[in-house]
């Protein structure tokens, strides 16, 4: 299958007046589409640094980012950031939702940006807004919902574009254990079903229980990958025996 985004050789130095830290540190990946990978490793591991990278929102020092064969670093600035743009849908931490807008203007503010805001994209605004079970909050403002159901508008519109890239950073960081399940679950659900690439960066393993792919990340480095269904289980097991006993 064809890799719709491939990272070669990644590396990002940052420079301190003392230090060099090496952030990514020549990080190979390919994920496909219809894949859902976790991202996780111990803090300062690298893993924002390299979902800033993937997304075009930093640039490497050495190495490159193609999305759908197309190399990010070529690009002039304008295009890449129209590409990127239209390639990829961001879900971040906080989930940055405007506040004076409701539910359904939110989501429908990622099509204008992209000027794709005509019949067929507000269809698909309401389809996700049933798909994603906010059917009776469209017409809310985020101070309306709770976290798990602001979270959801958060995937929404970094969907509804028809990104054929999806990058999560900390998605459930706000939210309790059965928000986070349920959250995570739909969001994978759709790139299943939506036949798009995702990354979700975390740092509760048990997250990792609905990826089919979990890169763990140590210093920079890839430091292990795991992709067989039962091994992961256990991975997510581990998530689950340290969340009971910390
Ligand atoms: P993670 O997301 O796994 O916690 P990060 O990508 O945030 O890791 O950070 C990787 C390393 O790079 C850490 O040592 C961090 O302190 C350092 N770092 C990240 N951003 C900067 C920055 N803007 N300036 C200097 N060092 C940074």
């Amino acid at each position: 299958m064809t890799a719709v985004l491939e990272a070669k050789s990644l590396s990002k130095i940052y420079e301190t007046d003392t230090t060099i830290i090496h952030a990514v540190d020549g990080t190979t990946l390919e994920i496909t589409s219809g894949e859902f990978v976790a991202l996780v490793g111990p803090s300062g591991s690298g893993k924002t640094t390299l979902l800033a990278l993937l997304a075009g929102l930093l640039d490497p020092d050495r190495g490159e980012v193609v999305i759908n064969g197309q190399n990010l670093r070529k690009m002039k600035e304008k295009q890449r950031t129209d590409y990127r743009l239209r390639n990829i849908g961001f879900t971040f931490q906080a989930n940055n939702l405007v506040s004076y807008l409701t539910v359904q203007e939110n989501i429908e503010l990622m099509l204008q940006l992209n000027g794709k805001l005509d019949k067929e994209g507000k269809a698909r605004v309401l389809q996700l807004i049933d798909r994603l079970g906010l059917s009776q909050r469209r017409h809310n403002l985020p101070s309306q919902l709770s976290g798990g159901q602001q979270q959801r508008v958060a995937i929404a519109r970094a969907l509804v574009h028809d990104p054929s890239i999806v990058l999560a950073d900390e998605p459930t960081a706000s939210l309790d254990t059965e928000l986070a399940y349920q959250v995570v679950a739909t969001f994978a659900d759709l790139i299943h079903e939506q036949g798009r690439a995702g990354i979700m960066v975390t740092h509760d393993l048990r997250m990792c229980i609905y990826a089919d792919r979990v890169i763990q990340m140590l210093d920079g480095r890839i430091d292990a990958i795991i992709s067989d269904k039962q091994a992961i289980e256990s991975f997510a097991n581990q998530g689950r025996s340290l969340a009971q006993h910390p």
